[in-house]
């Protein structure tokens, strides 16, 4: 009876032994930032990061990436010096997740009460709202057409500001002409041109331009469903988590 006991304990402790022997060493070096929204309605994830790079100019991204370079190279030599090398190194390559290597999480302060001896206590809570990442390159390629625009404002405002300033009411007068007063999507035809809006086809944010090719007359309901609709595929190299 006492010899099962013992058997037991060691092959357990074997086990363990084995298990944490294993269990992959590599840990990739996420970068986590968060970024309060409190009071903004809709935050616009590539305007938030947009903000955090002028603010940042690279300083704590590119400080990153050398740990994520040093992390790296210190694998590869653990790697190397590993008498279990296959092992290891699949491990390795499990581990690098480069495409999602900046994490940046939205969150809200929010105030909630508690009762506490019949009295009522403020305190404050976080809440995550969504979490976004990214590559490096995408951070670095938004860092030198910020800086192009001496980091002024985000690269959205910046495009929708320059070609709004050529949308002039000669132009609009045009495209209304041309279109007859008639929604592009429903074919309701609004000669009063009360609801009617002039659109533009590719969004100026997606590098749209304000020229009569990609200007339409929409109706005020088809231009709000199609804008909802362009938001998501707007952010395509952001991957939401
Ligand atoms: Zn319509």
């Amino acid at each position: 009876m006492e010899l099962i006991i013992v058997i037991a304990v060691i092959v357990g402790i074997l086990l363990l032994v084995i298990g944490a022997i294993c269990k992959s060493p590599f840990n990739y070096p996420y970068f986590e930032k968060y970024i309060d929204v409190t009071g903004r309605r809709n935050p616009q994830v590539s305007e938030l990061l947009d903000e955090f790079i002028s603010k940042d100019r690279m300083v704590q991204i590119n400080r990153h990436q050398q740990l994520i370079e040093q992390w790296k190279s210190d694998c590869q030599q653990k790697v190397q010096e590993s008498k279990l090398h296959n092992l290891r190194q699949r491990q390795y390559e499990d581990a690098i997740d480069d495409t999602h290597a900046y994490r940046f999480t939205l969150y809200r302060r929010q105030t909630k009460y508690k009762q506490v001896n019949y009295t009522k206590t403020a305190y404050k809570v976080n809440n995550d709202i969504a979490s976004y990442t990214c590559d490096y390159s995408y951070l670095a390629n938004r860092n030198t057409e910020l800086s192009k625009i001496g980091y002024e404002t985000s690269l959205k405002k910046y495009f929708s500001k320059q070609q709004r300033c050529l949308m002039t009411s000669q132009l609009r007068r045009q495209i209304i002409e041309r279109d007859n007063y008639t929604c592009q999507i429903c074919g309701r035809y609004m000669p009063d041109e009360f609801g009617l809006e002039v659109d533009h086809i590719v969004p100026v944010a997606k590098g749209g331009k304000s020229v009569p090719s990609n200007l339409q007359v929409l109706c005020i309901k088809c231009n709000r469903s199609k804008h909802d609709k362009w938001w998501f595929e707007n952010n395509n190299q952001i991957h939401q988590s």
